[in-house]
């Protein structure tokens, strides 16, 4: 059982992490990952940044670490989103009831979203899939949760949401009837890999906290070939490190 205790300030509506674009891009092609930068002044980032994900996390530094507190409950499944770029789950104002809190900094999640494969590597290599939620701070600071996908058992989870699946890019949409938890995308250990990043999209926005977790949920194969029919290759390249340390909790 945790007890959260909740500020005022907490509950603002957070911004940061699920913009929507003003201007459109894409991972291949005219408009794809390598011209992002010059697509919009907006996106410069994507260019010039020096702490920009997503990362092959090789070499770790270990560290205490403090443990990762996920608080999750059962809420209406809205604001389901084909975005165009991926499957997003995104919540509005007041927020979800579905926090994050790392030591004493409190992130409210604020959407989840997919990738196939992985964006991060591990120890050279990517993953089946990874899920990524998304989290902001009263204060405006920004999370990434990375869970990494593996072939094996379905998951129920994922089910629920990709029953109702757009099949096409549209606007957000509301199931009726449908109660959806993101714990049950999480693993049991949530050990982690942590370092300095960014969006992985655009408009790349820096210092973005990345908590990659070590241990993989399942998915089926049946499931990856759902969402790989919409999304076969939704992921941006591997940046450069640039002297970045990347820690590990014990
Ligand atoms: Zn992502």
């Amino acid at each position: 059982m945790t007890f959260v205790v909740l500020t005022a300030t907490a509950l603002l509506v957070p911004v940061i992490s699920q913009a929507q674009w003003k201007t459109p891009w894409d991972y291949e092609g005219k408009a794809g990952a390598e011209h992002w930068a010059s697509l919009d002044p907006d996106y410069a980032v994507c260019g010039s940044g020096k702490e920009q994900s997503p990362i092959d996390i090789q070499a770790t530094q270990k560290a205490e670490l403090p443990a990762l507190r996920f608080v999750d409950e059962s809420s209406p499944l809205k604001y389901l989103i084909n975005n165009g770029h991926s499957i997003r789950v995104d919540y509005h104002a007041p927020g979800s009831g579905d926090w994050l809190i790392v030591g004493d900094q409190h992130y409210q999640l604020t959407q989840f979203h997919f990738h196939r494969p992985s964006e991060e590597y591990v120890h050279g290599k990517p993953y089946d899939m990874a899920l990524h939620l998304m989290y902001e701070a009263s204060d405006g600071k920004v999370a990434g949760v990375t869970v990494l996908l593996k072939s094996g058992r379905a998951n129920t989870t994922i089910q629920q949401l990709w029953d109702h699946m757009p099949m096409t890019p549209g606007k957000e949409q509301e199931i009726p009837g449908v109660e959806i938890n993101p714990a049950g995308l999480l693993p049991r250990d949530t050990s982690y890999y942590t370092y300095m990043g960014s969006l992985s999209a655009p408009p790349c926005t820096e210092g973005v906290t990345w908590y990659v977790l070590k241990t993989p949920v399942e998915i089926s194969a049946k499931q990856i070939t759902a969402f790989a029919k919409l999304y076969p290759r939704n992921v941006r390249a591997l940046q450069p490190l640039n002297g970045r340390i990347v820690k590990e909790s014990r």
